[in-house]
C-alpha cells in the first residue's frame, strides 16, 4: 500500500522543539552512539529519516520516541548539529498530542501564549471558585482553616480532588488507548495473543516505579533527578487522595504524615531548582534546548510546591487567616498543573513511557513468535 508524505511534518515538528532535523544526513553516528537503541529499534536516526520524508504514519505508530530517555549524547556525537535528542523530544511532544483525542494537548503546545492563558484562566476560576466556596458554602470564617467550621473543610476538597482524579484518569485512559491502537492495531504490527499481553504486565509497575531503562544511559544523573522528581510527585499525589484531612490537620504536626510530605516537598522543590538552574545555565546537552512547555511545567510546579510549604509553616505558627488565604494561592497552581500537565502535557509521560516499554516488549515477544 502506498505511504503517504506529508511534505509539511517537519515544519509542524518546529512547534513541538524539533527546529533541527532537517540538517540530518543519516550517516547514523546518533544510532551507533545511543545505549538504548538496538536491534529491534535503530533510533534517533530512523525517525530523523522518518521525519525527513514526512512519514506521519509510521511515525505515529511508532514507540522509539519513547524509548528514548534524552540523555543528550547523540546530539553531542551529531556532527551535523541536528540535534537529535531534541527531535525525540519534539516527537514525544507531538505523539502526546496525537494520542490526545480532544485536541487541547496541540493547542497547549503549538502556542505558549495561549497555555499561558489556559493556565492563567483556570488559576482565576479555580480561586473565585474557592473563596466564592469558602465564603457562601463553608461559612466564611477565614480565621479558621481545619476542623469544624474551616474556611476550606478537607472533607469538600477531598471530594473536588477526587472528582477531578476521576475525571483526568478517564481522559489520559482513552489516550492511552488510542496509544496503544496507532502502535499496535496498524497495519505493520505483528498480531498480539491475550496470553502475550497477561505474560508482559509486570512491565508496567517496574518501569513505572523504576525507569530502570533510563539507568542504561552513560550519564546517571538525569535518571536519579527523574526517579526523584516522578517518586515525590507521586508520594504527594497519595497523600492528597488518601490522606488530606490528616495533612490539613494542626497546628501539631502529625510525624506520620507530614514525613512523607516534607520529603516530597524536598524531592519536588529541589529536583525543579536544579532542572530551572540547568535549563539557564545549558550546561548539558539535554538542557541546551527549552520548549516553552518545559518552563511553564517547572514554573509551575516550583509554585504549587513552595506555596504548598507556605501554607503548611503558617498553619503550624497559628496563623490561620494567611494559611487559608496562602491555600487558596496554592490551588490556583495546583488545578492548572492537574487538569492541563496530566492528560495533555508532560505528566502524561508517566503513563505513555511505561506503556510503550510494555508494547515494545509484546512486539519483540509477537515478532520472535513467542
Ligand atoms: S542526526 Fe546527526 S548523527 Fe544522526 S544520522 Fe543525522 S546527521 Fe548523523
Ligand atoms: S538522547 Fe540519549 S537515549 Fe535519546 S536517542 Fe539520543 S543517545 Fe539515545
Amino acid at each position: 500500500m502506498a505511504v503517504r508524505a506529508n511534505p509539511n511534518l517537519i515544519d509542524e515538528l518546529e512547534h513541538y522543539g524539533a527546529r533541527d532535523a532537517s540538517k540530518c544526513y543519516q550517516c547514523g553516528d546518533c544510532s551507533a552512539t545511543c545505549r538504548l537503541s538496538g536491534d529491534a529499534s535503530v533510533f534517533p536516526r530512523k525517525a530523523m529519516h522518518y521525519l525527513q520524508l514526512g512519514l506521519e504514519k509510521p511515525l505515529r505508530s511508532t514507540l522509539d520516541p519513547w524509548l528514548c530517555y534524552y540523555c543528550g549524547d547523540c546530539s553531542e556525537r551529531c556532527p551535523r548539529g541536528a540535534e537529535p535528542g531534541e527531535t525525540m523530544m519534539g516527537l514525544r511532544r507531538w505523539l502526546t498530542a496525537q494520542y490526545d483525542f480532544t485536541g487541547i494537548s496541540r493547542f497547549l503546545y503549538r502556542s505558549w501564549a495561549s497555555e499561558l492563558a489556559a493556565i492563567l484562566m483556570l488559576a482565576l476560576v479555580t480561586g473565585a471558585g474557592f473563596l466564592g466556596f469558602g465564603y457562601i458554602l463553608g461559612g466564611g470564617n477565614l480565621s479558621v482553616y481545619d476542623g469544624a467550621g474551616a474556611f476550606l473543610p478537607a472533607h469538600d476538597v477531598h471530594i473536588f480532588d477526587w472528582t477531578m482524579g476521576i475525571t483526568l484518569a478517564l481522559i489520559l485512559s482513552i489516550n492511552c488507548l488510542r496509544m496503544w491502537r496507532f502502535t499496535m492495531r496498524g497495519e505493520q504490527a505483528a498480531p498480539v495473543s491475550p496470553s502475550q499481553y497477561v505474560r508482559h504486565l509486570q512491565l508496567l509497575p517496574l518501569h513505572f516505579f523504576t525507569q530502570k531503562r533510563f539507568r542504561d544511559c552513560e550519564n546517571k544523573r538525569p535518571w536519579a533527578t527523574h526517579l526523584v522528581l516522578m517518586l515525590s510527585y507521586l508520594t504527594m499525589l497519595v497523600l492528597i487522595m488518601f490522606f488530606l484531612k490528616e495533612m490539613q490537620s494542626g497546628p501539631k504536626v502529625n510525624w506520620y504524615v507530614h514525613s512523607f510530605g516534607y520529603l516530597a516537598s524536598i524531592g519536588l522543590v529541589t529536583v525543579t531548582i536544579l532542572d530551572l538552574r540547568g535549563r539557564v545555565k545549558k550546561d548539558e546537552a539535554y538542557h541546551r534546548h527549552s520548549h516553552e512547555s518545559d518552563w511553564m511545567f517547572l514554573i509551575l510546579l516550583l509554585y504549587v510546591a513552595t506555596t504548598g510549604i507556605v501554607q503548611h509553616v503558617l498553619h503550624r505558627a497559628g496563623l490561620p487567616m494567611a494559611a487559608n488565604i496562602t491555600y487558596v494561592a496554592h490551588l490556583m497552581g495546583v488545578v492548572p498543573m492537574l487538569l492541563l500537565e496530566v492528560p495533555f502535557s508532560k505528566w502524561s509521560h508517566m503513563a505513555y513511557r511505561p506503556l510503550a516499554m510494555y508494547f515494545a516488549a509484546l512486539q519483540q515477544a509477537a515478532g520472535k513468535g513467542s
